[in-house]
């Protein structure tokens, strides 16, 4: 890859909002069982950090979600790559998202999941890229709020790479 990155959000700045966030969400669920919904692939790290900083009782559930295929821009077509191992019913969930842009990816995702009977659904995302949105969502739990530039890093990628930095950096081409 052939762009440049500069980076916007630092792994410290990451670490600390994601402790903050786990200590949120235990503190509006005190005591109650939670199923984290991880997101795949782009939400992996993120999850991976939150569910250590939630105390008690945390499930961890799978979605694998094809979106983007390897461009930079919102393609608005969600194919369900991985589904969930085990039922939601009556379960308090909390869908971990890396990015909400457009919302369109969301958005189907909400849709599909309280069909299940979830007793609570809540919206985790640890960024929030809100000048392109096309629908409306409820984002419970965002980590921080970005302009309209395409990121990577912390589990985003382009075209697969960029993964592994530890932080969030805004790629030009
Ligand atoms: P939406 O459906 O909200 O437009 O887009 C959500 C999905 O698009 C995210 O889960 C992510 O995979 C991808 N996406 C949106 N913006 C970015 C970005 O700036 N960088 C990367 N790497 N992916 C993005």
């Amino acid at each position: 890859m052939n762009g440049t990155l500069r980076t916007l959000i630092s792994e410290e700045q990451i670490q600390a909002r994601v402790r903050e966030l786990g200590a949120r969400i235990r503190a509006d669920f005190p005591d109650q069982p939670l199923t984290l919904v991880c997101v795949l692939k782009g939400s992996f790290l993120f999850v991976a950090d939150l569910v250590r900083a939630i105390s008690g009782e945390v499930r961890v559930e799978f979605l694998g979600v094809a979106s983007y295929h390897g461009g930079t821009s919102s393609s608005g077509v969600v194919k369900i790559t991985h589904d969930l191992r085990h039922g939601i019913e009556g379960q308090i969930c909390i869908l971990v998202e890396d990015i909400v842009d457009t919302g369109l990816t969301i958005d189907y995702l909400v849709r599909m999941l309280k069909v299940r009977g979830p007793k609570a659904l809540h919206v985790a995302t640890l960024l929030d890229k809100p000048d392109n949105r096309e629908v409306e969502v409820e984002l419970s739990y965002v980590g921080f709020t970005i302009p309209d530039e395409f990121v990577v890093g912390y589990g985003l990628d382009l075209g697969e790479l960029y993964r592994n930095l530890p932080y969030v950096a805004i790629y030009s081409p």
